[in-house]
């Protein structure tokens, strides 16, 4: 089986954008493919590193979501970034292989780069170093695990280019050592916020958690915006720039052509459309929310889980940081520890 890595950042509870637009997936590949799944921590501290008991909270919070949405830890390795050395060397070693202007060409850096001038000014005092080095550890985070898939949504996959660069060059240099990992474009589609904003965000407040309760999910969903133009009950109006409407889409397929219907002549009101729609995702959240009581409950499962995935995840990273130092030729006293 081909070896896949996937993972997020410990910065805060996952959303059913998360769901549709990767874990789902995830949950499906686990059986065909060597699934590692990585907490990225470290790089979570790239834009927190003032902040590291917010990153630290989160690690577990992020495995009880896998666990909760059915990751299998006999089918995942779920690990936790910091915990394995080997990459953090292999960033340190890689940081040769790329140069300053080509880490400013990438296309996602350049739109990060200009977006943190707006916010904190134009000097680049907010630009660190680990943050334009991001794709060269997200090359260790890759090559650590002899990653030969990995499933990215296509912001990403510039990121995904500089590692598979990174890659070849080493080879190139040193020899046949590492598996250039290939980009699988997600087709999942990306969800909108509940506001209508392209993209459902921590930041943006406009996302239904996993773990958000019956009456958080009812009060989220009751202030999503709809057709501006229905005033009244019985107005007739047009479910495509409605945000339910688009979440009935999702939740409540076999009914949607009512819905539709029902909508356009005027025969649904809209706060009992939501009021379905609530019942809707709470109905399909309920495994979800019954997986992480049980989990909430055995938090001593969760940091086994988590150990022995990382235990897991440092003996692959070993085994790969011994064909690096060999061909690179700083494997010093290998011979005398035989
Ligand atoms: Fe949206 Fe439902 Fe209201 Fe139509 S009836 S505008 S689909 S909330």
């Amino acid at each position: 089986m081909k070896n896949i890595l996937t993972g997020d950042r410990p910065t805060g509870s996952l959303h059913i954008g998360h769901f549709f637009g990767s874990l789902k997936k995830r949950v499906e590949m686990q059986y065909d493919y060597n699934t590692y799944i990585i907490i990225a921590d470290v790089q979570a501290l790239t834009d927190n590193f003032e902040n590291p008991q917010k990153v630290r909270d989160n690690v577990r919070e992020l495995a009880i979501d896998y666990l909760s949405v059915g990751i299998d830890p006999s089918h995942s390795c779920i690990f936790i970034q910091s915990m394995i050395p080997q990459i953090a060397e292999l960033t340190v070693l890689y940081s040769n292989l790329v140069s300053v202007s080509r880490l400013y060409r990438n296309p996602t850096t350049k739109a990060e780069v200009a977006q943190k001038k707006k916010l904190f000014g134009e000097s680049g005092e907010s630009i660190t170093y680990g943050f334009l080095g991001y794709p060269v550890s997200q090359a260790a985070d890759l090559t650590a695990f002899d990653c030969e898939i990995c499933p990215v949504g296509d912001d990403q996959l510039p990121h995904l280019e500089q590692a598979r660069e990174i890659a070849r060059k080493f080879n190139h240099i040193y020899g046949e050592t590492l598996k250039e990992p290939e980009a699988v474009l997600s087709k999942m589609p990306r969800i909108k916020g509940l506001d209508g904003n392209e993209k459902m965000g921590k930041s943006l407040g406009n996302a239904i958690y996993l773990k958000d309760d019956e009456e958080t999910i009812t009060k989220k969903v009751m202030a999503a915006v709809t057709d501006p133009s229905k005033v009244k009950k019985d107005d007739p109006a047009n479910p495509d720039i409605c945000m339910v409407y688009y979440y009935h889409k999702l939740f409540n397929e076999e009914n949607i052509e009512t819905v539709c219907k029902e909508c356009k002549n005027g025969h649904r009101g809209c706060v009992q459309c939501k009021k379905e729609l609530a019942e809707r995702i709470i109905e399909f959240l309920k495994p979800i929310h019954e997986k992480r009581k049980y989990y909430e409950s055995h938090l001593e499962e969760v940091d086994k889980i988590l150990m022995e995935g990382t235990k897991k995840a440092q003996e692959k990273a070993s085994e790969v940081m011994a064909r690096v130092r060999k061909n690179m030729k700083i494997d010093y006293f290998d011979d005398a520890k035989k």
